[in-house]
């Protein structure tokens, strides 16, 4: 069950949302009393109540807004518990001082901004003596494993216990400790209005997530990167799993670079089935893998895991994803791949990271002539040698005409979208332009390209295309790729904008 939080100043604007997430099937929400502007009037807002409510007035210190004295929040508390509240939310240091009566339940709760302790069990056992009905621990993760201990301490608890860690690592726990055994989670009302850090909005919960449908049965699924929250991945890979009725969900894990190899070497904790990897860790996680496929060994970054008795599998979906979106542009202009078609038998790769090294592999393995051009000379030269193409300085980019150009830096990308890396007068008809930028979908190099008449390949195509060759290795079938398309424009037109 989702119980989401609803944090609002005035009496009538609490009781309006409680009745839209009833009537939108929530079961469960949290009354957030710190927030109410001026006195409480704990009995206008129970009356009536469209579902179940948990009552709730945290103080500053436990991450809440209340600003008048204890004696007075205690009155509140005291005053839900007297007008029925289903159940009532008590800080494990008040717990004692507040007597149980009638048939509201006790949620005692225990709330740590800066760490998560060391003996969450002990904790858990001293919170569930406080004559509690459900135990809810919140702490801050500052290492993926403390999510680990948090969800290991919830299977393990005698009575309900909802375990939590917040912030951009814990961000896992939230949708999985239902799969720990926790009675319910918490989401926010609006993903603007965040009530505690990592916490994400229900709807993301329920329709992303799928959290009511999250069993111990269920896969565990990810990326992982440093950060994460940026990525689209979860969005695309979570509409592909429920389009394909996969009983497994995919997750955002941060992972910082000192955690990875710890992170690895505890994945049947989870138990992780497969996970996509991305910057920083994509050479890094070479480390683990028992078995590479051939683009891994020839490239030497890996962006997909597989977990199997044997340990990590390692391949990498960026390659092909990128030479088989050009591919896929060529047929639907009546070519046959790219190996005989003159107007492709040469390409510029603007950038010299991962994803310029990746696409020059892909393109010489399909006997293109391929150069690489970069601010940082060096690092082409570097691409050139071990791929066995050609470099040149930035400011050359122009100087040769390309059959195909292809943009791997992230110039364009939000929010300086009036920046393109290749000037439009050097654009020509006969040009297929790959822009790999996905935020936007419709780059000022894309539109420079599509008025100046080029076939064009956006970052969005590949995008896909690398989700669903992950797919494909991860669950044996093929990938919903229209599902994967669509809620991955959906995901860049309405999120915020990652940063
Ligand atoms: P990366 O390893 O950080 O490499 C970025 C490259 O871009 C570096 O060579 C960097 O040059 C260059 N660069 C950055 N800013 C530049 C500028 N203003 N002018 C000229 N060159 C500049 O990143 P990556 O992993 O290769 O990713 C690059 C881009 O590819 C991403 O931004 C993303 O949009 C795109 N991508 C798309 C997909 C997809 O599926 N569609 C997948 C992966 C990547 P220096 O070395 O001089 O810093």
């Amino acid at each position: 069950m989702i119980c989401v939080g609803i944090a609002r100043g005035r009496h009538r604007h609490v009781i309006a949302e409680h009745r839209h997430l009833a009537d939108n099937g929530v079961g469960l929400v949290e009354l957030r009393l710190d927030f109410i502007q001026g006195n409480v009037q704990v009995r206008r807002l129970l009356a009536d109540r469209p579902c179940p409510a948990v009552v709730t007035c945290r103080r500053p210190a436990d991450g809440g807004h209340w600003s008048r004295s204890e004696e007075e929040r205690r009155l509140v508390l005291r005053t839900a518990i007297v007008e029925g509240a289903d159940y009532v939310d008590l800080e494990d240091d008040i717990a004692g001082a507040v007597p149980r009566y009638g048939r509201t339940k006790r949620i005692v709760s225990h709330h740590d901004f800066t760490g998560t302790p060391a003996d969450l069990d002990s904790l858990q056992r001293q919170m569930a003596a406080l004559d509690a009905d459900v135990v809810k621990i919140a702490t801050m993760a500052t290492c993926p494993e403390d999510n680990l201990r948090m969800l290991e301490m919830v299977r393990g608890a005698e009575i309900p216990t909802v375990g939590i860690c917040m912030g951009e690592i814990g961000m896992p726990t939230r949708v999985l400790c239902g799969r720990f055994g926790s009675p319910f989670t918490y989401a926010t009302f609006h993903e603007d209005r965040l009530l505690a850090p990592g916490q994400i909005g229900w709807r993301q919960m329920r329709d992303v997530y799928r959290y009511d449908s999250i069993t111990p049965a269920t896969k565990v699924y990810g990326v992982i990167a440093d950060p994460v929250a940026h990525s689209y991945s979860p969005v695309v890979h979570n509409a592909a799993l429920a389009e394909a009725g996969i009983d497994a969900v995919y997750l955002p894990f941060r992972v910082p670079a000192e955690n990875l190899d710890e992170f690895l070497f505890e994945a049947h904790r989870w138990p992780l089935s497969g996970l996509s990897v991305t910057i920083p860790h994509k050479e890094a996680v070479l480390r683990h893998a028992q078995r590479s496929d051939e683009m891994v060994k020839a490239i030497g970054a890996a962006n997909t895991l597989v977990f199997s008795a044997d340990g990590p599998e390692a391949f990498n979906t960026d390659a092909d994803a990128a030479v088989e979106s050009l591919e896929a542009t060529l047929r639907d202009h009546g070519h046959e791949g790219l190996v005989d078609v003159n107007a492709v038998n040469s390409a510029l790769v603007l950038g010299a990271g991962g994803a310029a090294r990746a696409l020059a592999f892909g393109l010489k393995r399909r006997k293109i002539d391929v150069t690489v051009a970069a601010r940082t000379v060096e690092r082409a030269k570097r691409i050139a040698a071990e791929v066995g193409c050609k470099a040149v300085d930035w400011t050359a980019r122009h100087r040769m005409p390309f059959g195909c150009v292809v943009n791997a830096t992230p110039v364009g990308m939000h929010p300086n979208v009036n920046e393109s890396p290749f000037e439009r007068e050097h654009l020509r008809p006969y040009m297929v332009v790959f822009d790999t930028v996905y935020n936007p979908e419709n780059t000022l190099l894309i539109k420079e390209a599509r008025q100046a008449g080029c076939r064009i390949v956006t970052g969005v195509d590949m995008f896909v295309r690398q989700a669903a060759i992950q797919f494909q290795i991860w669950h044996d079938r093929p990938a919903p790729e229209k599902v994967m398309r669509e809620a991955l424009k959906r995901a860049t037109a309405s999120a915020k904008q990652p940063a």
